[in-house]
């Protein structure tokens, strides 16, 4: 294991920041990995699984067993990790500007179709090395006004030359479940099988920019803008959702430690034999067919339903109890389907998102993430 120290725009003259960056097996070496944990700084299970994934590598280097490259940066989001708010810690926005910090990445398509116009040729793996170079050049000349700026430039710089890109996350109270790009369902379908997920959430397009999807998505959109030329899909990237924020354990972790190891085999940037792949919990489904289940009044939440739980339309997920009058509202589905995640809070404003249901019908347009 190779550890640098990235330094990193500074907070203020004097407030320093540095990312830290694992590198495992040869630089150069294929297939590439890029790992990340804790970009929403306060999602501590993804943390969590690469602190075992990081000793589980370093025993599998120490064996002459990792055949490609892995990048792996435990925590990835210093800004995030250092914001508190009385006390409650704030890792999903930056406190400076209220931006999500997965969101806002360099949408590099325009530039790179222009920088590679004339120079694809019909050999595929040419064709990816091209887009790989002209990704890398376009991103560096990304301008940036700030230090999430820096931060989300420097992740993505990282990332964006790997074959295969897993940014771990969690939810608020939630089952394992992941999402990718819809071209990507074939090749993380092993993963969402040994994680155990119960939803495999796909998109072309989610909104706004997310870090995984300024990994994948250009090689979709260049594919589809150049159909005369060979372009393999050059990058597949998922988000992980391991469980809701309080699920941290050894057992948890470990396990998801194991299930990316397993698939990382199978892939074969691990050497090892290729290990059996369970049947998989969930099929992927469109990420516009994720519905929300909203609040249809103000008062205190009681859940009837738990995460993982399969359920149909109209079903009541749970009650809201208005604390001065005692009436009860039910909050139902809209959507037959399994209830993936869940709000932790316990009172709600009416509209409040408080589940989000994936179903089969992809119903909603627009932006198809959550703030
Ligand atoms: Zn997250």
């Amino acid at each position: 294991m190779k550890t640098e120290q990235i330094a990193l725009s500074p907070l203020a003259p004097g407030a320093n920041l540095s990312l830290t960056v694992h590198r495992f097996g040869e630089a150069g070496a294929r297939p590439k990995v890029y790992i990340q944990a804790a970009l929403h700084a306060d999602e501590i299970p993804g943390m969590i699984a690469a602190h075992h994934l990081r000793e589980r590598f370093k025993a599998l280097e120490a064996e002459g067993r990792i055949k490609g490259e892995i990048i792996l940066v435990p925590s990835a989001n210093p800004i995030g990790l250092a914001q508190k708010v009385l006390g409650e810690p704030v890792g999903r926005f930056d406190l400076s500007n209220g931006m999500n910090f997965n969101r806002g990445y360099a949408y590099l398509v325009p530039k790179v179709a222009e920088r590679i116009k004339g120079k694809l040729t019909k050999d595929g793996q040419a064709n990816v090395r091209l887009i790989r170079e002209a990704m890398s050049a376009e991103l560096a000349a990304w301008p940036t006004h700030n230090a999430a700026d820096v931060l989300k430039k420097t992740l993505l710089g990282l990332a964006i030359e790997a074959d295969v890109v897993l940014d771990m996350h969690c939810d608020s109270e939630a089952v394992v479940h992941l999402y990718s790009h819809t071209r990507s369902a074939e090749e993380f379908a092993p993963l969402s099988a040994l994680l155990g997920a119960h939803a495999f959430l796909l998109a072309d397009e989610s909104g706004d920019d997310p870090f995984d999807e300024a990994c994948s998505r250009p090689w979709a959109e260049l594919a589809d803008r150049f159909p005369e030329h060979p372009i393999p899909f050059g990058c597949h990237s998922t988000t992980l959702e391991f469980r809701g924020e309080g699920d941290v354990t050894h057992e948890f972790a470990k396990a998801d430690a194991a299930a990316v190891l397993a698939y990382l085999t199978l892939r074969g940037v691990v050497a090892g034999e290729a290990p059996a792949v369970r049947q998989a919990l969930c099929t992927p489904t469109p990420l516009a067919a994720s519905e929300p289940v909203p609040s249809p009044a103000t008062g205190m939440v009681v859940f009837r339903a738990e995460p993982g739980a399969r359920v149909k339309a109209g079903d009541v997920i749970a009650e809201i109890i208005d604390p001065l009058t005692g009436d009860v509202t039910p909050a139902r589905s809209e959507a037959d389907g399994v209830m993936f995640a869940r709000i932790l809070l316990r009172f709600a404003t009416k509209g409040m998102r408080l589940a989000k249901v994936a179903g089969t019908d992809a119903r909603r347009t627009g932006k198809l993430l959550s703030a």
